[in-house]
């Protein structure tokens, strides 16, 4: 007879929560996936063949969730979603919080996702705000986490364009950096971590910035 497991990837996320197609909005439902490994074979390592009576060997069965779009006739993985959903909330705090280089100073805005980056697996998330006399990138490297930021003389499509030259956002209004990183350091020692707050705190910083000068990052205004 052959083995079969079934592990419950995150019932609390995939059940009590309504999930959308990032493509059609369709609400998704939850179908069971399943795939039969053998404990020999080099993909065997991937998947966990403990069970409750020991190790199993052979042929094994395994069954989980994943999420599927009956419009698209696509299933998406709960890892996959969860970065979704993830890259969607962080998309809108950053849309929210630097609406003012748009709505004040009319900037051109967009977002660009780039899948494959740097000769890899590499997921990159550019949030580019830009006019004539060039364009500012906010680059998060979506596996790590990681934030950085860029000057261009002008917007691109291209990756490499649009990340010319890295620049230090705490070159400008140090005051402000230093007043929030000495109040936080003592009671959030990661306020570097926490990418949310650090461009909420860049935000007042390059209002304040721009309503003394006009530029910023060599961009005109
Ligand atoms: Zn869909």
């Amino acid at each position: 007879m052959m083995g079969r497991k079934y592990f419950c990837n995150d019932v609390i996320y995939t059940i009590f929560k309504k999930h959308h197609c990032p493509v059609c909005e369709t609400q998704l439902s939850r179908i069971k996936v399943s795939k039969i490994v053998n404990s020999k074979s080099p993909e065997a390592k991937n998947y966990d063949f403990s069970g409750t009576n020991g190790f199993m060997v052979g042929d094994v069965e395994f069954i989980w969730d994943e999420f599927y779009c009956e419009t698209c006739d696509k299933t998406i993985s709960i890892d996959e979603m969860k970065r979704i959903e993830r890259t969607a909330r962080f998309s809108m705090h950053i849309r929210a919080v630097f609406d003012f280089l748009i709505t004040d100073y009319g900037l051109e805005y967009k977002h660009q996702e780039f899948l494959n980056a740097y000769d890899g697996n590499w997921t990159v998330q550019a949030y580019s705000f830009y006019n004539n006399s060039g364009c500012f990138t906010i680059h998060n490297l979506v596996q790590r986490d990681e934030l950085d930021f860029y000057h261009s003389p002008k917007f691109s499509q291209e990756l490499s364009e649009l990340c010319g030259k890295g620049v230090n956002i705490c070159t400008i209004e140090p005051e402000i950096w230093d007043k929030h990183t000495k109040i936080w350091f003592f009671k959030r020692p990661f306020f570097w971590l926490n990418n949310n707050k650090v461009l909420s705190v860049f935000a007042e910083v390059l209002k304040t910035h721009l309503s003394k000068n006009k530029e910023f990052f060599g961009i005109q205004i």
